[in-house]
């Protein structure tokens, strides 16, 4: 075995999903919605599985859905892609794969924030890339210049930015968007922008794609992902978006990691890419619905809540819920007494871990979100 891996455990979504399946708890551990997604994306599916081609289809996508895709990110996002820009992935994850496996070489390093994405960085060191680590500090999770001047190197290669970022729930701010994009401009610096959770965002907010931001069109790679759009989290499509320079390099990659993703589910996802905006609205507001019925509750049973902007998920701080376990023995002592799973924010660190805050995922029907309520009612 590759020692990375021989030595890496199994992801804590995996692992706490099945402590919950085989305790009957509650899952408000992994991140997916109790609904079935949009009836009419899962019957253009339905529909092209039947009636279209189950072939492999083009290596870099369906032309609908890259085609698409650009649609898509020009109405909602003010961006000017070219089709051929567009590759489409099994999931954000094959696309994190492929574009950190075509963009690192051994010796580069790799700037990233913690708490970060799980997949980051076994991804990176896999591809003998030295990770850099930033931490960033409850509540507010801001990323500084200060803490970005001590990890530059002239080895810097990347920076990966996820944005809203999982597990704390923020999007980055327009003084943070500026000063990433200023610090890659003048450091030679290419982004992998984790973007799936773009369109679960609360509140009005609106995401804005790095990719934006002056000088950074040509330097930024986007990813996305089909499952979080139309919460389908099992699909497993996804795609990059980045100048012809990075994308056709990327392909490479990508082309002997999984080669295509299913025609059928490309066909769905380029039908439902170009839904009208009152989906987008109508997902974002049964999301936001869902966050104030679990924050509403458990603000009630004496829980400090952080606020929650985007994603599926809100975190509680123990210590200031007047709780005195770690994140660890907490999500134990959940899972195992009181018959609800949820995430240790620790597990989102590699070193020097926040150790007081645990992550909960809001994306469920009223019945399910109460019945966790009921539960955590009972305190370690
Ligand atoms: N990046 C982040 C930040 C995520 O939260 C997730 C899934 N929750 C992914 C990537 C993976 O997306 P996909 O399921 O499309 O591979
Ligand atoms: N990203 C999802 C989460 O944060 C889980 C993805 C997975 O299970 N690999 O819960």
């Amino acid at each position: 075995m590759n020692p990375l891996y021989a030595n890496l455990g199994t992801t804590i979504f995996e692992a706490m999903s099945a402590r919950a399946r085989a305790n009957g708890a509650i899952n408000l551990g992994q991140g997916f919605p109790d609904g079935r997604g949009p009836e009419d994306v899962l019957a253009e599916a339905a529909r092209a599985l039947l009636g279209e081609s189950n072939q492999y289809p083009p290596m870099a996508g369906t032309p609908a859905l890259r085609l698409a895709v650009t649609d898509h990110y020009a109405a909602h996002q003010g961006l000017d892609l070219d089709a051929s820009e567009v590759i489409v992935t099994s999931g954000a994850t094959e696309a994190l794969a492929a574009s950190i496996l075509a963009l690192v070489s051994p010796g580069d390093e790799v700037v990233m924030f913690q708490p970060l994405y799980d997949a980051y960085l076994p991804l990176v060191q896999r591809a003998g890339g030295t990770a850099r680590l930033v931490r960033l500090e409850p509540p507010e999770w801001k990323i500084t210049a200060a803490a970005l001047a001590k990890v530059v190197s002239p080895r810097t290669k990347l920076i990966i930015l996820n944005t809203p970022l999982n597990p704390t729930a923020t999007m980055a701010t327009p003084e943070e968007l500026a000063l990433l994009a200023d610090f890659c401009v003048s450091h030679d610096v290419i982004a992998i922008c984790d973007e799936v959770w773009e369109h679960v965002v609360f509140d009005g907010r609106e995401h804005v794609s790095l990719m934006t931001l002056p000088g950074m069109r040509d330097r930024t790679v986007k990813i996305g992902s089909a499952g979080k759009i139309f919460s389908l989290t099992g699909w497993k499509v996804g795609w990059l978006c980045a100048a012809p320079a990075l994308s056709q390099g990327i392909a490479k990659a990508h082309q002997f990691l999984t080669f295509t993703t299913p025609p059928n589910l490309q066909a769905a996802a380029a039908y439902g890419l170009g839904k009208d905006m009152a989906y987008f609205t109508g997902m974002r507001a049964g999301f936001q619905r869902s966050r104030d019925r679990l924050a509403t509750g458990l603000t009630g049973l004496g829980y400090k809540v952080l606020p929650s902007a985007a994603t599926y998920f809100l975190s509680i701080d123990l210590a200031a819920s007047g709780i005195t376990m770690g994140d660890l023995a907490f999500c134990e002592w959940l899972v195992e007494e009181a018959g609800v799973a949820a995430i240790p924010v620790s597990a989102f660190y590699a070193q020097d871990a926040v150790t007081n805050v645990v992550r909960l995922c809001f994306a469920k029907a009223d019945e399910t979100i109460d019945g966790a309520l009921e539960r955590m009612a009972r305190r370690p």
